[in-house]
């Protein structure tokens, strides 16, 4: 996507006549989501804006350290104030989203909302009947960096500052796997540089997020590559998955399985890699791929999901086991290319 300077212009416009702005995450927010949204509010509370970043569910202790983050309103602790702080908007973002059902028991207030709505976003596919302004690059490496591009491009430069520049170099670290993946645009580094001339520091930031595991996160980690790990190498294909029971055993925190999915997919001769986990009344799936399959499809078509080419998420309403012999019988018949 190219930015546009008169889509840049209506994001000014709809600012400046806004009051009362409410910044939507996902829901499992990831860094990218709560970055974005820290982000932009901290432009926003500059201008003097009444700003409230809601979340659907538990934010993962590996972002907690995040300024601010502790005044996030997550819908499941305090539900109502999430519901008045979107339907009383006057404008909304969707920060890292493309649709208002990925916000799960947020979507029903997007549905209801009289507020003006904005997406900054870089998954595919926006549903653009429901945004008043797009602001849509799925060639981005994250919507950090898209949002990162929007800020230097329009009156909000001038508020840039160092903890800016931190939470969205997060969500450029965390979304591009610390620069292995979704990275290899010059642009994304020509971002990063400037962040860092901001004052970002690489060192303490990849510390924060990196080496900052609970023994609980680690522990269910060896567990799933030691225990769990299903590998199918005539598919070219991975998968783990965890009960209820097993997550609990680990104390089943927000995030607590995050990034265990991308072992799975760093096996020699595999290029697909799922992880199933039991989360109340659905499996939440996700998926990742090396190369030309693409997961994002695949996750549409078989588990109510989407994302990006090579990571999405989805999820299944059968139970465990026989989400499992979905998959099987999925990964027996699709045809994976290394
Ligand atoms: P994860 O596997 O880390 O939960 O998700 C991988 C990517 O897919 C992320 O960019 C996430 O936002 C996206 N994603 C996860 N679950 C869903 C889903 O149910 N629908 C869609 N459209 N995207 C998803
Ligand atoms: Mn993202």
């Amino acid at each position: 996507m190219i930015l546009k300077k008169e889509h840049i212009f209506q994001l000014e416009q709809l600012i400046a006549e806004a009051n009362n702005i409410t910044l939507i995450t996902h829901s499992n927010p990831d860094a990218d989501t709560i970055g974005s949204a820290l982000a932009f509010q901290n432009i926003l509370l500059q201008l003097g804006k009444y700003v409230v970043v809601v979340c659907p569910n538990g934010i993962p202790e590996f972002i907690q350290w995040m300024p601010n983050v502790d005044k996030i309103k997550v819908h499941d602790i305090e539900g109502k104030s999430v519901q008045d702080a979107v339907m009383n908007a006057d404008l909304v973002f969707a920060m890292d989203f493309n649709a208002p059902h990925r916000t799960a028991n947020i979507e029903k207030s997007m549905q209801e909302t009289n507020a003006k709505k904005v997406l900054i976003d870089h998954h595919l596919f926006p549903d653009e009947s429901y945004f008043d302004l797009m602001f849509s690059a799925p060639e981005k490496s994250s919507t950090c960096e898209l949002l990162f591009d929007i800020l230097r491009n329009s009156l909000f430069k001038k508020f840039i500052n160092k903890d800016i520049a931190t939470y969205i170099f997060v969500g450029l670290m965390t979304d591009t796997g610390s620069f292995a993946y979704s990275c290899n645009e010059p642009e994304t580094f020509e971002a990063a540089a400037e962040l860092i001339r901001y004052g970002v520091n690489v060192k303490e930031t990849h510390d924060r997020i990196f080496n900052n595991n609970s023994i609980d996160r680690l522990r269910v980690l060896g567990y799933s590559i030691s225990d769990k790990l299903r590998v199918f190498p005539e598919y070219h294909s991975a998968y783990i998955s965890l009960s209820a029971e097993e997550l609990g055993r680990y104390g089943n925190s927000d995030g607590l399985t995050e990034g265990i999915v991308n072992y799975a997919l760093s096996i020699k001769g595999i290029c697909f890699a799922a992880l199933l986990t039991e989360k109340g009344d659905k499996i939440k799936m996700s998926f990742r791929s090396k190369g030309t399959y693409n997961v994002n499809a695949f996750s549409r078509a078989n588990f109510e999901g989407g994302g990006h080419h090579n990571a999405a998420g989805g999820k299944s309403f059968l139970s465990l086991e026989e989400t499992e012999k979905k998959l099987e019988n999925l990964i027996s018949k699709i045809e994976i290319q290394c």
